[in-house]
């Protein structure tokens, strides 16, 4: 089962995508903390990646692409895959379809998690990431077991820097123009489906887990 997760920078993509990856036993890719990892770890694609990222601007399809096909190669996605936050642009959906389709495969759910600009402003002022495994949290929503320290893993919890309020108003803006478009897309290949992604996220989770069956 092949599954992307569509939705604006912090609807809860990445929270479902961790949870659905554990009840599916599928990996969880995410070309964000792919992108993350390399910056840490201070190789070339990191620094390709960290002006456009830090800008609240897309990274450019070309490297995006070829880092994601990349990964979808390997071993561990023959059973399938949940897809955060790629595509981001229909160019990036046509080069990961045109390579499905060469294996004779597809992208089965593409699933919506929609939220109001109104409330993604105030959930991205909450939101501390673990700049370890990459997991999430919201300070009053989705708080880790332990103030200020992840759950999965212990390390200390930190702000995104491309979660300030004006980054978040640039990275919506390119939401709306080049990532919204991949709504007719997939509408189109009748593989298309939105939740209410305000609910809390017990419910959105189970509302995405009725469409998969
Ligand atoms: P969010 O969780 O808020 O949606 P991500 O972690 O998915 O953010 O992405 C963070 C940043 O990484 C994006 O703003 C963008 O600069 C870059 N990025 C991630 N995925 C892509 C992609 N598919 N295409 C281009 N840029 C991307
Ligand atoms: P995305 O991957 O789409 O950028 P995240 O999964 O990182 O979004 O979620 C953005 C922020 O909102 C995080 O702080 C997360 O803990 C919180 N969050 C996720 N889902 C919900 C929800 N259903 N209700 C309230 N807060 C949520
Ligand atoms: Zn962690």
């Amino acid at each position: 089962m092949k599954i992307v997760m569509l939705g604006a920078p912090g609807a809860g993509k990445g929270t479902q995508a961790e949870r659905l990856a554990s009840e599916y036993g599928l990996p969880h890719i995410s070309t964000g903390d792919i992108f993350r990892k390399n910056i840490k770890e201070g190789t070339e694609l990191g620094k390709e990646a960290k002006s456009f990222m830090d800008a609240g601007r897309l990274v450019p399809d070309e490297l995006t692409v070829r880092i994601l096909l990349d990964r979808v190669a390997d071993d561990d996605c023959k059973k399938g895959y949940i897809l955060d936050g790629f595509p981001r642009t229909i160019p990036q959906a046509e080069a990961l379809d045109s390579e499905l389709e060469k294996l004779g495969e597809k992208i089965d759910f593409a699933i919506d998690v929609d939220v109001p600009d109104e409330n993604i402003i105030k959930r991205m002022s909450g939101r501390r990431a673990c700049p370890r495994c990459g997991a999430t949290y919201h300070m009053q929503h989705v708080p880790p077991k332990k103030d200020g320290v992840c759950d999965e893993c212990g390390t200390e919890l930190v702000i995104r820097d491309d979660d300030k309020p004006e980054t978040v108003k640039n990275r919506l803006a390119v939401y709306h123009e080049q990532t919204q478009p991949l709504v007719e897309y997939y509408r189109k290949k009748g593989v298309y489906h939105t939740v209410d992604g305000t609910a809390d996220v017990g419910a959105v989770f189970d509302s995405i887990r009725s469409i998969l069956g």
